[in-house]
């Protein structure tokens, strides 16, 4: 593994630099107040572990874009697949004029996903737009409406229950238990007869990075298919080797029947997929999935590059090696100043909860100081959860170990500087 950039934490002067500050004055004149960012620096390259401004200030990245480049932001196979890819065609509509990397993408999800039963793929642009198709697709293949469902995103269409998930460190309960108080709520609010699916992220994203506790998962999956209702894992955030497995449903042995992916699948570009048993996915009649973009030739070139990357760099393995550096001095900085009520996460897929000292208290203030402190020292982080009291960490898989414990040095003093 070799990099075009120095890996290396490198910040010059006052924070945004005049170029950043520059391109925020036109951003205001243009760009809508709603379309928020988490840094006030504007990117000019990225590479491996670290993104460079237009001031020349070079950020350790523990953030990938959101899970989404763990290969890398300009993984060199990826670039040459796009490049390759865009200067034969860049659309022709797969719906209109098919090609063959969408029906590569979908035979390696075929292959890489749970399970060894026969699966077709649906490819699209985004991981919103993979959840409400698998919403859809499961109500076609079971012909019922309700979908309980736990998260922030997608559909919030008629006939979906948020259902409480399992949350160690705050309910307390072990993973039969939190299984039965999910299942009584879904037979009471809906009924058995009228689930179409569950749908859950078998480690928690946006909602702070829970895990659920041993158990959960497969005690709810056992119910689905006990009761005709499908299984649907999001593995948008967890999936493609980001918490040591190709998907995170790997750990618990889970061969979910529907698996939801974007985010890491494709180095950076525009990509997601409904990956099902053949017999639910091709219940959706001809033309009642697709859309103009949807498996987009670049995309799927740079699927299958990213792919074959994580695959032979290994980045299972790399996921497992960031827990193992991590974890330690994490748990070692959250004893000593007795301000992160929780760490957890698996692979690189990793975060600490702040909490008002001695108590379980939520305390947001300090995952934004935080934060802003990494922020400032030259580390991306970004924040999450529930009470937005969680600092997660989800650095590009090819990060080198030594950028690795120096972000997360940077991290342990802002935590010590509280
Ligand atoms: C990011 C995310 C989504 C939404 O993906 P977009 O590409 O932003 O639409 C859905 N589910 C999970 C688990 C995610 O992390």
């Amino acid at each position: 593994m070799s990099f075009r950039l120095l890996q290396e934490r490198r910040v010059a002067g006052e924070l945004p630099g005049p170029r950043s500050v520059a391109l925020a004055a036109r951003r205001s004149a243009a760009v809508a107040a709603g379309v928020g960012s988490t840094m006030a620096v504007y990117a000019a390259d990225a590479d491996g572990g670290v993104v460079v401004d237009v001031d020349g200030n070079s950020f350790i990245d523990l953030g990938s874009g959101i899970a989404v480049t763990s290969v890398g932001a300009s993984a060199p196979r990826v670039v040459a697949a796009v490049q390759e890819a865009a200067a034969r065609f860049t659309h022709t509509c797969f719906t209109i004029t098919p090609y063959e990397g969408y029906v590569a993408v979908a035979e390696k999800l075929a292959e890489l996903t749970p399970g060894s039963h026969e699966k077709r793929s649906a490819l699209f642009n985004s991981g919103a737009e993979a959840v409400e198709n698998a919403v859809k697709i499961a109500r076609l293949a079971t012909g019922r409406d309700a979908i309980p469902y736990k998260k922030g995103f997608g559909p919030f269409a008629p006939e979906i229950y948020r259902m409480p998930m399992s949350y160690p460190f705050r309910d307390g309960l072990d993973g039969k238990e939190t299984a039965e108080r999910a299942i009584s709520q879904i037979v009471a609010q809906v009924g058995v007869d009228s689930v179409a699916a569950v749908l859950i992220e078998p480690i928690q994203g946006e909602g702070g990075f829970v895990v659920p506790a041993e158990g959960f998962l497969p005690a709810l999956a056992a119910w689905c298919a006990s009761s005709g209702a499908l299984f649907i894992a999001d593995e948008i955030q967890s999936g493609f080797c980001r918490t040591g497995d190709w998907f995170a449903a790997e750990h618990e042995g889970l061969v979910p029947d529907i698996v939801t992916t974007a985010k890491g699948i494709a180095g950076g570009m525009p990509l997601a997929a409904v990956t099902g048993r053949a017999a639910i996915m091709d219940a959706v009649h001809p033309g009642g999935l697709g859309g103009t973009y949807a498996g987009n030739p670049v995309a799927c070139a740079a699927g299958l590059a990213s792919i074959e990357t994580m695959a032979e760099w290994d980045l299972n393995a790399a996921a497992r090696r960031i827990e193992a550096l991590a974890v330690p001095l994490l748990r070692e900085v959250a004893s000593a100043t007795g301000r992160i009520g929780d760490v957890r996460g698996r692979g690189a897929m990793l975060a600490v909860e702040f909490t008002e000292a001695g108590t379980t208290v939520p305390d947001p203030a300090a995952a934004a100081a935080v934060a802003a402190a990494c922020h400032r020292a030259g580390v991306i982080v970004l924040t999450c959860g529930t009470y937005g009291n969680v600092v997660r960490l989800l650095p590009p898989l090819v990060i080198p170990e030594p950028l690795l414990l120096e972000g997360l040095d940077v991290l342990t003093s802002a935590v010590t500087a509280l």
